[in-house]
């Protein structure tokens, strides 16, 4: 484990705020979605509303992705495995978990990943 005890304490708060500025923004556009429903009652509307929707919908679903990338990255923080590749099982660089603190594979393998997805290609 190459992460000692305060900079898991500090991965930890920085993916809480993280998480909580996700789901804020999350509660304010849905708020927001539900306001005015007598903006339904004009079919014509009701076209470009249900656009503005689908698209609102596809904006969520990638913060969805993203608060359960945070929570799995909080959950291997509780289970001890925060900061240890998925692939080689070796140690992530304190640096590439700042700069990435939802990541689960080493600079190494996530190379290798990209090399290989571009080889496939
Ligand atoms: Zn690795």
């Amino acid at each position: 484990m190459a992460l000692n005890e305060s900079q898991l304490a500090e991965f930890e708060n920085q993916l809480k705020a993280w998480r909580k500025e996700l789901q804020d923004a999350h509660s304010k556009s849905l708020h927001h979605m539900q306001e005015d429903p007598e903006t339904y009652a004009d079919p014509n509307d009701q076209a470009s509303m249900e656009t503005e929707r689908d698209f609102e919908i596809r904006i969520k679903g990638r913060e969805y992705f993203l608060i359960r990338k945070i929570e799995q990255a909080l959950n291997r923080i509780k289970e001890g495995q925060y900061g240890i590749c998925d692939s080689c099982g070796g140690d992530i660089s304190y640096k590439r978990l700042k700069a990435r603190p939802v990541t689960t594979l080493c600079i190494e393998c996530k190379i290798e990943q990209e090399q290989g997805e571009r080889t496939h290609n």
